[in-house]
């Protein structure tokens, strides 16, 4: 039906026609008679054209789709490609911070600060540092968990174009993994690796703990950095020279360190606070862009958007951490634990996150 309302009223008419051929007795009359008629064939041979090439399913994003095609799979395959360098620049800039941090910070601590302050930045450095290390290795090693690896039968409510595959609720396909990706976020070129439902929880502790880190280290060495600033400045304003090398290298490592600690930690407050905003109302980043969408759609014909995997803010924390008791907001969330998400990811229904009744 869709064919024919696309159709304008004079083509749809001419194509009847088309249908029931009469027999040309017109052929032998007037000069006036012989040019309606041809044109009447070439409106015949422009539908002709037109039908071959007619698809329902066209549209203006279709056809803008078809044309970015080339640089959408450019895109995808340059992301794959930098995935790796990215998860290399990651792993040799936090390699540096740590190579200035034992050779030149820690020392310097040791030797000027009282007693607790030392202990502080020992306990605290050391649990902070376990903590990014322990998640980003996680974060890059766990599969965000594919529909295809599920044995069970799929409750699915779409199909993939890419995959021929069933797609269950908030299942997505990733054009860089080339594969569909349960509970998808996003995919992350920090890990190299799409963020789903199995590695979730290890992205968002690996940015909370990241950014909690490089503001632990731009606070904490703000002093040593200004010093170390007054001194370079220095080094242009007398001839005379008034550091040794270590001098030297000590004061612009720590404008290194304070520089590149405060930058990621400026950045990565803005993507920690906007992913901690997405979980407590129950969405993902994809969702997000969707349930935008409908709100708006849903708003325009009077009726109310409702989120169907909103639980609430305290529930939705509590699904997304894995905490059944208590304890296990310290033992599950300010300890490393790679214990799995609740469900397989296929279903959303809640009976799949109620609390455990025996649990304290
Ligand atoms: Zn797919
Ligand atoms: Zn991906």
């Amino acid at each position: 039906m869709s064919r024919w309302r696309r159709l304008s009223p004079t083509a749809a008419r001419l194509f009847l026609r088309c249908l029931h051929l009469r027999p040309c007795s017109a052929w032998g009359g007037r000069g006036g008679r012989m040019t309606g008629r041809l044109k009447e064939l070439w409106s015949y041979g422009r539908l002709l054209l037109k039908s071959l090439c007619f698809n329902a399913l066209c549209n203006f994003d279709v056809f803008l789709d078809s044309i970015f095609e080339p640089v959408y799979w450019l895109v995808d395959h340059l992301t794959r490609w930098f995935g790796v360098v990215f998860v290399c620049l990651v792993i040799l800039l936090t390699s540096s911070v740590l190579v200035i941090v034992y050779y030149f910070v820690l020392p310097l601590i040791i030797s000027t600060y009282p007693a607790h302050w030392v202990t502080w930045h020992l306990c605290y450095g050391h649990w902070n540092l376990l903590m990014i290390v322990f998640h980003y290795y996680k974060a890059i090693r766990t599969s965000p968990g594919h529909p295809l690896q599920m044995k069970t039968d799929i409750p699915s409510v779409s199909i993939c174009k890419k995959c021929i595959f069933p797609k269950p609720a908030r299942t997505h396909h990733c054009s860089i993994c080339n594969r569909c990706v349960l509970k998808m976020d996003h995919h992350c070129p920090w890990l190299n690796n799409c963020v789903g439902h199995l590695n979730h929880r290890y992205f968002f502790s690996f940015c909370l703990f990241m950014t909690m880190g490089c503001i632990y280290c731009s606070v904490s060495c703000w002093d040593m950095f200004v010093g170390a600033y007054n001194a370079v400045e220095s080094y242009y304003q007398t001839p005379e020279p008034l550091f040794t090398f270590t001098e030297k290298l000590f004061h612009k490592c720590m404008i290194y360190l304070w520089v590149l600690t405060s930058s990621v930690a400026v950045a990565l407050t803005g993507l920690t606070l906007w992913h901690a905003a997405l979980i407590t109302r129950g969405e993902t980043s994809v969702e997000r862009h969707i349930n935008r969408k409908e709100a708006r759609r849903l708003r325009d014909s009077g009726k109310v958007f409702r989120n169907p995997y909103n639980y609430g803010k305290v529930e939705n924390w509590r699904i997304f951490f894995g905490v059944k008791k208590r304890s296990h907001w310290l033992t599950h969330v300010l300890l490393p634990s790679d214990h799995a998400p609740f469900g397989e990811g296929l279903t959303w229904d809640r009976s799949v996150y109620r609390r455990d009744p025996t649990a304290i």
